[in-house]
Order: C-alpha cells, then structure tokens, then sequence
C-alpha cells in the first residue's frame, strides 16, 4: 500500500516538494487488530504545526515514515473482537489508503444515518470545535452578536449555523464574494469579504453599524492577525473571544501588530485559547444535539472534495489559499 510522508520540513508555505509518497508492506494481521481500507482522508490546517519541529499540542510528523491525520475507512479483514469487514470506522491513521491497526485505536461510526464524511467534518473534530468554542469557551448565547472569521471553512461555516440556529446574530468574514455569497446563505446576518481591499476593521465596523448592534458580544477567531485587531476595535463590554486558530500566521510565524490590544483593559474583554480535545469527554452530548440539527436540516454540510490518494498535497495547501468551501476532503 501507499503512505504520503514528509520529505523535508516547509520553511514558510508548504511546497509539493516537501512531501513524498513511500511503499508501506503490510503484516499479517496480530490478535486484536483490523486491516482497513481507507474511503475519505482529512486535511487540517493544524496539520502544518505538525510539520515543524518544535515541541506542540501534537507531536511533529516525523520525516519519512508515514503521516497521520482524520480518515474514515472500511474494515477488510478482522482479528479483533466487536469489529468485523464492512463496518466503517474512524482513526487516525489518515494520508494513506489502507491502515493496519489495534482494534484501541478505531472507533466505529455511531449511527446518525448521516453520509460516512461527516464524521470528518460537521460531526467530527471541527464540528466539535466550532460548537465547544462557540457555546462554552466564548459562552455565547441567543441574542449575541458574533464575529466569526474564516466563515466559509469547516469550522466557521458550523460556528455560524449553529450560532443562528441558537438565536444569535452573526457576521462572517470569507475571502472573495462566492465564499460571501456561500456565507450568507447559511444564514449569516452580515458577510465580510476580506479580501475586497477594504481594511477588515472598516468593514467590521460598517456591518456593525448596519445591524444596530453597537459591537460584537463574542468573536469566533479562525484567523488572528487583522481580523483579531478588527474584533478588538469593535468589541462590546465584556466581549469574549475563543482563539481556535490563527491560520494567517501558520506559514509566516509573524504576528500581526495589534493596533487594539489595549481595548482590552476598558472593554473588559475575556480572551481564551482552546483545543477541541479539551471537549472530548463530551462527544455523547455534542452527538446527540448536532446530530438532531443534521437531521431537522438546520444546518447544511458543505464539502470540498479532492479525489485519489496523490491529491492529498494539493487539497492540503488549498487550505491557505482558500481553496476549499466547507470541510476539505479526499476521497478515496
Ligand atoms: P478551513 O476549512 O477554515 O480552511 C482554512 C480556510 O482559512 C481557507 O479556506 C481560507 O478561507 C482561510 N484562510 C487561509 N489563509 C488565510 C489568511 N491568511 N487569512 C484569512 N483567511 C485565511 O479550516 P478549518 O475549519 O479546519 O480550521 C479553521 C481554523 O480553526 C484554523 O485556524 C485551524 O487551525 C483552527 N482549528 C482549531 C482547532 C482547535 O482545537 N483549537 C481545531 C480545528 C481547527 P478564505 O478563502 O475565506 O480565505
């Protein structure tokens, strides 16, 4: 079988260069564990501090040996108790087309009748993050206003179904006007194109002033840099941000000068970071009401779908060029 590894680590912007698809043999299959064929694969923007190393949340890719990420794959042959061929499952065991694995180490799928791909996407790490991060890191509740940045992603296009499903008001920030468009027809109150020349703080600004609603309660950060500084320019008293990424950094490891960080102080604005696996413990609950969400059709699953094992570069750099809408995805 085949496995994608790191040939060289990226100094700044990843290049295809950096990456090299390697033979992996597979063994005989050991008690308890599960050969599987890999259906879908996961790109994920954190997936670029893995490159580096240095020490982080997650250890770094080593060079050579096969990466790791999301995927979703069908058992094929079986030594483990309560897992047998054809149940579909989840690992971590991603960038490759087949996996073999400790039975520990593969979740089977609940069952929400919902397409195997969502467990990636909505129903899966960044579903969970943008709901976490949305509801109990930033307390958000009905009636807030809410900026989020990267609204047309996997994350920011479920921070702002599920905010308006919630009663909030929401203004999104995307790049280019068919990402705006997408962003408004999730239901977003007001769309930012921060790509259209106007600073994002003016256009933050003006939205806000439209929507008489003098601020933003809470900021949904995706981005950092400019989007940050605008959030702070036009937070509320006692605002609170979740700081879930801040992919304008990711390649540049420069942050941006804030010109608003002193708002802080007067505003009394509650900033936290956080780490969707602060929620793990919580999956049960997160199933149970994003699942009843999916299913009434409040919220609506966009995908990018990449197809074929050796589009996994180009699917992973399109998530720092905009290249997806929704959750980025390869199908195998
Ligand atoms: P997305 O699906 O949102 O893909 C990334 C998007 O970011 C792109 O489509 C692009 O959209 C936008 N983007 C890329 N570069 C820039 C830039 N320089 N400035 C502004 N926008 C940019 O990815 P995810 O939904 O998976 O992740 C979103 C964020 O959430 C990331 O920062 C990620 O690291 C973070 N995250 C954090 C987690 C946590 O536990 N804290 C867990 C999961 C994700 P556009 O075309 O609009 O520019």
């Amino acid at each position: 079988s085949r496995a994608w590894s790191l040939k060289t680590r990226p100094q700044g912007m990843p290049k295809h260069t950096d990456f090299e698809m390697i033979d992996v043999s597979q063994s005989e299959l050991a008690d308890g564990e599960v050969r599987i064929a890999n259906r879908w694969l996961s790109v994920d923007p954190y997936m670029r501090g893995r490159m580096n190393d240095v020490k982080s949340y997650t250890p770094p890719f080593e060079l050579g040996k096969p990466m790791q990420g999301g995927a979703i794959g069908e058992v094929v042959e079986s030594r483990a108790e309560g897992l047998k061929a054809g149940d579909l499952v989840q690992h971590m065991a991603g960038w490759r087309d087949e996996a073999t694995l400790p039975a520990n180490q593969v979740q089977k799928l609940p069952d929400l009748a919902v397409d195997p791909q969502a467990f990636l996407g909505q129903l899966g790490m960044p579903g969970m993050t943008a709901y976490f991060g949305l509801l109990e890191v930033a307390a958000a509740k009905s009636g807030d206003t809410v900026f989020v940045s990267a609204a047309a992603g996997a994350v920011g296009s479920t921070v702002v179904q599920v905010a308006k499903a919630k009663g909030m008001t929401v203004i999104g920030s995307a790049g280019g006007a068919d990402k705006c468009a997408c962003v408004k027809s999730l239901g977003a109150d007001a769309v930012i194109d921060y790509k259209s020349g106007t600073p994002v703080v003016k256009a933050l600004g003006e939205a806000v002033a439209a929507l008489g609603s003098g601020g933003i309660d809470v900021y949904f950060d995706n981005v950092g840099g400019e989007h940050l500084d605008a959030a702070l320019a036009h937070a509320k008293l006692h605002a609170r941000f979740a700081i879930c990424g801040m992919i304008d950094v990711y390649n540049s490891g420069a942050a941006t000068e804030l010109r608003y960080l002193a708002r802080l102080i007067g505003n009394r604005i509650q900033i936290r970071g956080f780490i969707v696996s602060d929620f793990m413990d919580r999956a049960a609950e997160f199933y149970t009401d994003m699942g009843a969400l999916l299913k009434a059709g409040t919220l609506q699953r966009q995908e990018t779908v990449h197809d074929g094992l050796d589009a996994m570069p180009d699917a992973f750099l399109g998530l720092f060029s905009g290249g997806n809408t929704g959750k980025m995805l390869v199908k195998l």
